[in-house]
Parts: C-alpha cells; sequence; structure tokens
C-alpha cells in the first residue's frame, strides 16, 4: 500500500472509531448504563460486535468520568471446530481480566431437538442460564451484550411479522429473576460501521456458524429486507430507529400504554394533536437521512435531485 493509501486508511479508521466510541458513549449516557463502581461483564462471542464492543469499551475506560472495570467471558459451547485457542491468545494480548466457561450445550441441543429442526430458542435459553450463573459467581454488577441498532430493528420487524408486538431488544434490562442488569453498549451503532471497524482491525473473527443452524432462519430474510430498503430508500434505517425512540401511545391502539376507554372532552391528545379528520403530514425525506455521513453523500445527494 502506498503512503498516501495508509494514511487515507488510518484517517477512516479514527473517523471510524470516533463515531462508534461516539456512538457507544451516548448510549451509555441515555440509558444510564455505567455507574462508579460497575464491574462490567463483558460477553464475547469471537464475532465482530462482540470485539467491537469489547474494544470500545476499553478505549472509554481511560477517559469515562466514572471507574469501572470490565472482564471478559466467552461461552465455549462446544461446537464442532471452535477453535478453543483463538480467544484466550488474542484477550492475552490485550491484557484483559478474562474468563472462558465450557459447557458442552451443543451436545445438549442435538440431543433435545429433533433434525431440522431450529435448535436457537433452547440453545440460546442454556447460554442465557450459564452467563447469569457466571456472572453472579463473577459478581459483575452488569452483563454486556453486543447487540447493535441493526439487530434491534432486525427484533421489532420479526416481533411484528411474526408474533403480533411492538417489541425490540432494550438498550437495558433487568433479567426475569431481578438479579441481573442487562446493558447493550452498541444500541446506537450500525452494523456497517461494526463490519468495518472489525476488518480495519483485524480481530480474530470465529465464525458464527459453527452449529450449522443458521441458514434460512426468519432474521436473515428480515434482515436482508433491511439491507435491501438500505439500498434503495436511503434514511429509511436510520428514520426507523429514531421512530422506536419515539413513541406516542396515544396515536396507536394500545389499550394498556393509553386510556382511550376512559378519554373524555377536554383531555388534550398528547403532542400530536388531533388528526381525525386530516392526513398526517409525512416529511418529504426522511427524518433520519444523515447529512455528516460521508458514505452516505451520494446517495442524499440522488434524493434531492429526484
Ligand atoms: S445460531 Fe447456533 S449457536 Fe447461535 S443460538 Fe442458534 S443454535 Fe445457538
Amino acid at each position: 500500500m502506498s503512503h498516501a493509501a495508509q494514511a487515507k486508511a488510518q484517517y477512516n479508521l479514527n473517523k471510524l472509531h470516533k463515531r462508534l466510541r461516539r456512538g457507544v458513549g451516548q448510549a451509555i449516557a441515555d440509558f444510564g448504563m455505567i455507574e462508579e463502581g460497575d464491574k462490567i461483564m463483558v460477553c464475547l462471542s469471537g464475532g465482530k460486535d462482540s470485539y467491537t464492543m469489547l474494544d470500545i469499551l476499553m478505549n472509554l475506560q481511560q477517559s469515562a468520568p466514572v471507574n469501572f472495570s470490565l472482564i471478559a467471558v466467552n461461552l465455549d459451547q462446544k461446537q464442532p471446530g471452535f477453535p478453543a485457542e483463538v480467544l484466550p491468545q488474542y484477550l492475552n494480548q490485550l491484557g484483559i481480566e478474562y474468563l472462558i466457561v465450557t459447557e458442552d450445550t451443543y451436545s445438549i441441543v442435538k440431543d433435545k431437538i429433533p433434525e431440522g429442526k431450529t435448535t436457537c430458542s433452547l440453545c440460546s435459553r442454556l447460554r442465557r442460564g450459564i452467563l447469569y450463573r457466571t456472572a453472579k459467581e463473577l459478581g459483575a454488577t452488569k452483563i454486556a451484550l453486543g447487540h447493535h441498532r441493526d439487530d434491534m430493528l432486525e427484533t421489532l420487524f420479526l416481533n411484528m411479522f411474526y408474533g403480533g408486538k411492538m417489541k425490540s431488544m432494550p438498550p437495558k434490562l433487568v433479567s426475569d429473576n431481578g438479579e441481573h442488569i442487562v446493558i447493550r453498549p452498541l444500541a446506537y451503532c450500525k452494523e456497517k460501521d461494526i463490519e468495518k471497524y472489525a476488518v480495519a482491525r483485524e480481530f480474530p473473527i470465529i465464525p458464527c456458524n459453527l452449529c450449522g443452524s443458521q441458514d434460512g432462519l426468519q432474521r436473515q430474510v428480515v434482515k436482508e429486507m433491511l439491507q435491501d430498503w438500505d439500498k434503495r430508500f436511503p434514511g429509511r434505517i436510520e428514520t426507523m430507529f429514531q421512530a422506536m425512540q419515539n413513541i406516542v401511545p396515544s396515536h396507536l391502539a394500545d389499550k394498556s400504554l393509553f386510556n382511550f376507554a376512559g378519554l373524555t372532552k377536554g383531555d388534550a391528545l398528547a403532542t400530536e394533536g388531533d388528526l381525525a379528520f386530516d392526513k398526517a403530514t409525512i416529511p418529504s425525506i426522511p427524518v433520519g437521512l444523515e447529512i455528516d455521513n460521508e458514505d452516505e453523500q451520494p446517495l442524499l445527494q440522488a434524493v434531492e435531485l429526484n
């Protein structure tokens, strides 16, 4: 690579790093993810998302206004071909505290689920139980997962398409038994950015298809639908993500969120006003269309010209 090309690549990596760092910092602040003295168990699968999460959290740790510690945890589920040496090598290089938990959930899942059926639900239930138990043993105050903005949107659509619910993955939640707080520091980060960052930083990615059950899942179909929209309708993904943070219960139809039955004359209807006789005013350009992202400039110009 020429000197100029190297300088350009470094410049782009710095920009990407800044954008991810800003997104993580903002999510941490907006959702109160990290507090003074937290011990955060960072779940590391060996995929691009969890490597990026760990990298950015370690970086933020240097300058954060609060003190917190990190411990990386990987669960080796004994999937055939899992390269058990990759993560310890990487984590030793980083010099971070870590724990590899080995539990053969792969055999349990294979044993219990008939051939050809989806194994993910049992597999993730088992994984969740082991990770919660580990967090308790380690005395971790928070558990960090590497889900990002696009995972959250995919989950929203999956729940709408198949579950009949408007529900996604929250940036922060309490486990069912009330014992654990789970955070998703990448909640504001785009998968595209994470992908590019993981390539540029040459993270030693462990393939996520070792269990052989990912192809053909409904999630993949929704992912492709969103990727297609992203190409054809610039700004749509960003706008939908904004919508997830901007909900107007009085203008949906969930009786448990808004007391429609108790509405009486004289009640003001939230901030969105009365549209009973009007068409909603829809912006001609998606509100989430970014103008500060160089990658999207040509697309933005195309939209404005049309
Ligand atoms: S894709 Fe494989 S490893 Fe992941 S949850 Fe499903 S069965 Fe488990």
